[in-house]
């Protein structure tokens, strides 16, 4: 199978890269770090020596660079199985103090990403009827919180670009899943204090996806909601 992973450096990315790198997949990888593509890449290829990593670095948040990662795939001559769109960035603040151009950074990154990259590598999957797209949401997409800000408000966008299209996919059978992970220990926490008994491990997140892709044809998880035992960080 093919499977394109955005922002796939670090983080869950990086963890869903490791876990569907295998001999019988290839992988296509981008962020705006070489460095950590090419860690990822030598690791995997150590454990696995089989497995086919490919890697752009690109900034998802720029449609001219969208547009040239999907190119990017095209060129490669290889059909899109599964499409994880992952990058996204979390800037805290509120509505009222966040500083000026908040939203559009949040709305490019977390939303018109994966709206672009999704329309460009579409008319394929729809003509091979084939396909399974996972939007990674967030919690933040279903309830506002403190110091969610323009980060929440591009989730919820989000969010609804995965429902709608979910019904758009239907008569083309290709799945739409929407992914809500509750706060996973990932760089975007680095230097938070946090009770590690609170917190998801990458981990969680990556082996549901996975699960979810390995379905009967006939079988969508629509969403995947999870949040760590004691619910949400206080
Ligand atoms: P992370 O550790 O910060 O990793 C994000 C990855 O995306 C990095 O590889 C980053 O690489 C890449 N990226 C960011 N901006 C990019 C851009 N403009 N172009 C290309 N790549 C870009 O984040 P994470 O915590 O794993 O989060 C992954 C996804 O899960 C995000 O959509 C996030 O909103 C969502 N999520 C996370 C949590 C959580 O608690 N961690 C909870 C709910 C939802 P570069 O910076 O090198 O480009």
């Amino acid at each position: 199978m093919n499977i394109v992973i955005t922002g796939s450096g670090k983080g869950i990315g990086k963890g869903l890269a490791e876990k569907f790198a295998s001999s019988e997949n290839q992988v296509f990888l981008c962020s705006r770090t070489e460095e950590d593509l090419i860690n990822i890449t030598k690791e995997v290829n150590k454990r696995n020596p089989g497995a086919v990593i490919k890697f752009l670095v690109v900034d998802l948040s720029r449609k001219e660079e969208v547009l040239r990662f999907t190119d990017w795939i095209a060129a490669q001559g290889v059909t899109v199985d599964i499409l994880i769109n992952n990058a996204g960035q979390f800037i805290p603040g509120s509505v009222y103090n966040e500083e000026e151009g908040t939203l559009e950074k949040m709305i490019e990154i977390n939303l018109y990403s994966a709206y672009h990259i999704t329309r460009a590598l579409l008319p394929e999957m729809m003509s091979r009827k084939k396909g399974h797209i996972f939007n990674i949401c967030s919690i933040a997409s279903l309830q506002a919180y403190h110091n969610g800000g323009s980060y929440s408000i591009s989730k919820f966008a989000l969010m609804g670009f995965s429902k709608n299209l979910r019904e758009e996919m239907k008569p083309y059978n290709i799945k739409v899943t929407s992914v809500y992970p509750g706060a996973t220990l990932t760089p975007t926490w680095e230097g938070a204090d946090l009770d590690p008994g609170r917190i998801l491990e990458v981990s969680d997140i990556v082996d549901m996806i996975y699960t979810a892709s390995q379905l009967s044809p006939q079988a969508c998880v629509e969403d995947l909601l999870i949040r760590p035992q004691l619910g949400d960080l206080p």
